[in-house]
């Protein structure tokens, strides 16, 4: 039963039921209810909840050490989780830098770029250059790179100003996607907005393979990420994919990027390689950025729980599983089904203007007219509402505005790697009830 107050607050008032227990794909409340966790948290518990061989592994290091600070000692499950996670990213990235979330890893990609920047005598690069829309955090570092209106504004005078460029939002501007001039199209605009800051002056680009939380699993037209590459190495940029969402597997690879084979300088990862067990991020960057930075004195950067072994031993224990289970081939066939499962609602529903993704990450998105693109009217604040009205039918989406928080609505279908047919059966039936009743309610 829910309490009459609780002091915890968070971003509004809202509460949310006790939850009593998570397994597999499901969340029980206290009161009996069940949940399928169709977004996996927010996308984070890639594994499912409560897997059995996860705990286990946490069991045995809790029983050693479950904390081991990292200027006094290093640890076996760090040390063990930094070799597979080097070995699982490209060639020339080995270097790895634990932190406890998303945010934490992005700052300190910007942090170890900017010493990387004056390790090499090149003081005047600060300016990171990011898209709009893009989510890469809500810590100030990060926050100044992330593009999406209701988070940023009201801190703005407190950050950076830091440049943007569009996301390659080929469906928006009404361009094919598979045509590498599109991506061309989307990625010079980077070049431009180089020569326009003054080269010598942008130190990095983030950019996330495949988007998350503010483009709703936007996936670049052909021809953008190795376009991208090719425009940072003439400019001396150093590029960062942000794989907080995409990363740990549930696009069909461990790191999005490799769909398209193009190597960074750094990666962030969080949520999915942790699954939820334990708060685990990474930064993973290129060993010859480590050295000339280490060379030229320290990284003066770092936070308390870094390499917590109890975090690394979950970490290590996800990835296995993910391995152990084919968990990244059920997510590849579980999600084209599910893309071709949205597509077919978009026959029933006329508002569903758009349907985007890999593997599973899934989204869609809601328009006025399909053949404009406009935006619902943005007082009907159908992302709350679409997701309030799944909430209440037992399944769990995560949505936000696109158009960088200023309007229209995208929500993320993203169920736990391990999914089922017949939970992906339940999955469109819940969500199909919830659309019926948004629709009736709106008079859509
Ligand atoms: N980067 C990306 C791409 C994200 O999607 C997120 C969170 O959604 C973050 C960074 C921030 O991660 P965290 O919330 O763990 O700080």
């Amino acid at each position: 039963m829910m309490q009459d107050t609780s002091r915890l607050f968070y971003g509004s008032r809202r509460r949310r039921p006790k939850l009593a227990r998570a397994e597999g794909v499901y969340i029980d409340a206290v009161d009996g209810r069940r949940w399928l966790d169709g977004s996996s948290g927010a996308m984070v518990c890639n594994i499912g909840h409560s897997n059995p061989a996860v705990l286990s592994a946490m069991r045995a290091q809790m029983e050693v050490a479950t904390f081991g600070y990292r200027l006094h000692f290093e640890t076996e499950p760090a040390e063990r989780l930094a070799d597979r996670l080097a070995g699982i990213a490209p060639a020339g990235l080995g270097r790895v830098f634990f932190v406890s979330g998303g945010s934490e890893a992005v700052e300190s990609a910007l942090k170890l770029a900017r010493s990387h920047a004056l390790a090499i005598g090149e003081a005047q690069r600060w300016k990171v250059i990011s898209r709009f829309p893009a989510y890469h955090g809500c810590t100030l570092g990060a926050l100044s790179v992330t593009g999406y209106a209701p988070m940023t504004a009201p801190y703005a005078p407190m950050m950076a100003q830091m440049p943007k460029v569009s996301a390659p939002r080929a469906w928006l501007d009404g361009l094919p996607l598979d045509d590498p001039a599109t991506g061309h199209h989307y990625a010079d605009m980077l070049e431009a907005q180089i020569l326009e800051e003054g080269p010598e002056t942008v130190l990095a680009f983030i950019v996330e393979p495949i988007g998350g939380a503010s483009t709703g699993a936007l996936v670049p037209p052909a021809g953008y990420m190795p376009r991208i590459r090719e425009i940072c190495d003439r400019y001396g940029v150093l590029l960062i994919h942000d794989e907080v969402i995409s990363g740990g597997g549930r696009t069909g690879r461990f790191l999005a990027a490799d769909h398209w084979g193009v190597v960074p300088d750094m990666i962030t990862i969080s949520k999915g390689f942790g699954s939820g067990y334990m708060p685990l991020g990474a930064l993973i960057a290129r060993d010859t950025i480590v050295e000339t930075v280490l060379d030229h004195g320290s990284y003066p950067h770092g936070f308390t729980y870094a390499g917590n072994p109890l975090a690394c031993a979950a970490g290590l224990a996800v990835i296995d599983e993910i391995e152990r289970q084919g968990m990244m081939e059920n997510a590849v066939a579980m999600g084209d089904l599910l893309h071709l499962r949205l597509r077919a609602m978009m026959q029933r529903y006329e508002i569903i203007g758009d349907v985007r993704g890999m593997g599973l990450l899934q989204a869609f998105e809601l328009v006025s007219d399909r053949a404009t693109r406009a935006p619902l009217p943005k007082h009907l604040d159908a992302y709350d509402r679409l997701t309030e009205a799944a909430y209440d039918e037992g399944l769990i989406i995560y949505a936000r505005r696109s158009r960088g928080g200023h309007e229209g609505d995208h929500f993320i279908v993203a169920p736990p790697m391990i999914v089922t047919l017949a939970q992906m059966d339940e999955i469109m039936e819940k969500l199909g009830r919830a659309l019926d009743r948004f629709t009736a309610e709106c008079g859509l």
